[in-house]
C-alpha cells in the first residue's frame, strides 16, 4: 500500500498543520523524506485553507485574506538530492477528499486581489461546482457539464536563499514604481500570517520576514496554474537546495488557459499520488532554467471548438503595440459577449471561461501593430447548441439564476 506522508483535516485550520506552510523559504523544515523511487501521497487543502464555502453567498470571496494564501503541503525532502539536480515529480494520480467532492470558481473584489478583467466583473462572486467523478456540473451555471483535467495549479521546490534575495529584490522594484496601485503589482513578504510549517520561535519570526509570497511563478515553477500538468504527466525541476523540498497544492479539478477568475479554477481540496526520481547534475547536462514537462497521455477529447479571437485594441479604442495580454483579454471579452446571445449573464460567461477547459492561444505577435491572441471554446461541454447559425441564438436560460455577488461594504 502507498504511504500518505501528509494528511490534512479538513476541520482543523491548516495553520495548526506543520506539515503546511504557505511562504517560499529555503529553511523550512522538510515535512517528510522520501527515497528516489519511492512513490507517496500527499493530501492538500483548498488553496484558501477552506476559506470559501459550499453555499449561495460570496462575502467570503469578498472577504477572503490574501496574505493566507496558498497552503501548500511539504516540503518533501529526496534523499540525494543536490543543487543542480533535476528532480524528476511523475503525477501517478490526483482526486478530490472524499469528504470535499465539490469546488469552488470565483473573482475576487477588484479592492481585494481582483481578476483579469476586474474592470468588467469589480465585485465579489462566486460559482460553486459538484463533483461527479471525472465529471463536474454547477447549480450557477447551468446548462454545462464536462470531465475535469485534473492538476496542481502550484508544485515547486524551495529556493535557495541567493534566489529568494533575487525575488523579493526584483518583485520590489516593481512594487517601487507605483506602491499604491489597486490591486498591487506585486505582493511583498507579510510576516504576521506567514505559516512555516513546523518552524517556532525566532526562527519562524525571521524566516517569515523574508518569505516569498506563493502567488507568482517563478524559476522553481510555483504557482503555474498550467491546466495540462495533469495527472499522468511528469515533470523536471530544477533543485536548489539539499534534498530539494517540494511542496504542492492548489489543485484543480478543471481550468480554462489563463485562469482568468484568479478566485481560481475549479479549486478543491484533494491528495496527489506521486513518484520522483533524480538526474544528478541535471541542470548543467539540459541546460535547465525553468521547470520542464511532459503531458498526460490522457485528456478529454473535445475536438469540437468555437474559436473567439482578440486583438491589441482596448474597450477604448485606443491601439496597442503588440500586446498579447490585451488580446487574450479582448477574445475572452468577445466569448463572454457571445455567451450572452444564449442566456448567460456576464459573469457566467466569466466563471465558465476560468472553469472550463477552455484553450488560449497567442496566435500572431509579429503583425504591428496587433498582436492576436484566441480563445477556444470547446463546445460539447454544452447541453445544446452554441453554434451560430441562420435561425439566430435559441436562450437556453430565462435569467433567473445567476452568480452569488457580494458587493464591497
Ligand atoms: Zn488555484
Amino acid at each position: 500500500m502507498t504511504d500518505t506522508l501528509i494528511k490534512v483535516d479538513l476541520t482543523q485550520a491548516a495553520t495548526d498543520n506543520e506539515q503546511v506552510h504557505n511562504r517560499w523559504h529555503p529553511d523550512i523544515p522538510m515535512a517528510c523524506w522520501v527515497n528516489p523511487g519511492d512513490d507517496f501521497i500527499l493530501e492538500t487543502y483548498d488553496w484558501t485553507g477552506g476559506a470559501i464555502k459550499n453555499d449561495d453567498d460570496a462575502s467570503d470571496v469578498r472577504d477572503v485574506d490574501l496574505s493566507t494564501v496558498h497552503y501548500l503541503s511539504g516540503p518533501v525532502g529526496v534523499k540525494g538530492a543536490q543543487p543542480g539536480d533535476l528532480l524528476i515529480v511523475e503525477l501517478l494520480d490526483i482526486g478530490a477528499k472524499q469528504d470535499m467532492l465539490w469546488g469552488f470558481n470565483g473573482f475576487f473584489s477588484k479592492n481585494n486581489g481582483g481578476g483579469f478583467l476586474t474592470d468588467h466583473f469589480p465585485s465579489a462572486q462566486k460559482s460553486i461546482w459538484d463533483f461527479e467523478g471525472m465529471f463536474t456540473k454547477s447549480r450557477h451555471i447551468p446548462g454545462v457539464r464536462f470531465a475535469g483535467l485534473i492538476h496542481p495549479g502550484l508544485i515547486g521546490c524551495l529556493p535557495d536563499h541567493k534566489m529568494l534575495a533575487e525575488w523579493n529584490k526584483r518583485e520590489q522594484a516593481l512594487i517601487d514604481t507605483n506602491p499604491t496601485r489597486v490591486p498591487p503589482l506585486a505582493n511583498p513578504p507579510f510576516a504576521s500570517t506567514a505559516h512555516m510549517g513546523k518552524m517556532k520561535g525566532e526562527a519562524r519570526d525571521l524566516a517569515a520576514a523574508t518569505g516569498a509570497r506563493t502567488v507568482p511563478p517563478r524559476e522553481h515553477g510555483g504557482n503555474c496554474d498550467i491546466k495540462d500538468l495533469s495527472r499522468g504527466s511528469k515533470i523536471f525541476f530544477p533543485v536548489y537546495v539539499d534534498g530539494a523540498g517540494l511542496s504542492v497544492g492548489d489543485l484543480h479539478f478543471s481550468q480554462g488557459d489563463g485562469e482568468i477568475t484568479f478566485c481560481g479554477a475549479i479549486e478543491m481540496a484533494g491528495w496527489v499520488h506521486m513518484k520522483v526520481e533524480l538526474i544528478k547534475g541535471g541542470m548543467a547536462k539540459y541546460g535547465i532554467k525553468n521547470p520542464i514537462f511532459k503531458p498526460s497521455p490522457i485528456v478529454p477529447t473535445y475536438n469540437n471548438y468555437l474559436i473567439f479571437e482578440g486583438i491589441s485594441v482596448d474597450d477604448e479604442g485606443k491601439q496597442h503595440y503588440l500586446d498579447v495580454n490585451l488580446a487574450y483579454k479582448q477574445a475572452c471579452l468577445n466569448a463572454i459577449n457571445y455567451l450572452t446571445k444564449f442566456g448567460y449573464s456576464p459573469a457566467q460567461g466569466y466563471s465558465l471561461l476560468g472553469s472550463a477547459p477552455v484553450q488560449g492561444h497567442i496566435s500572431g505577435v509579429v503583425d504591428i501593430p496587433n498582436a492576436c491572441a484566441t480563445l477556444w471554446l470547446p463546445t460539447d461541454i454544452f447541453e445544446f447548441d452554441i453554434n451560430p447559425s441562420a435561425s439566430g441564438p435559441t436562450k437556453f436560460l430565462n435569467g433567473s439564476i445567476d452568480l452569488p455577488i457580494a458587493y464591497d461594504k
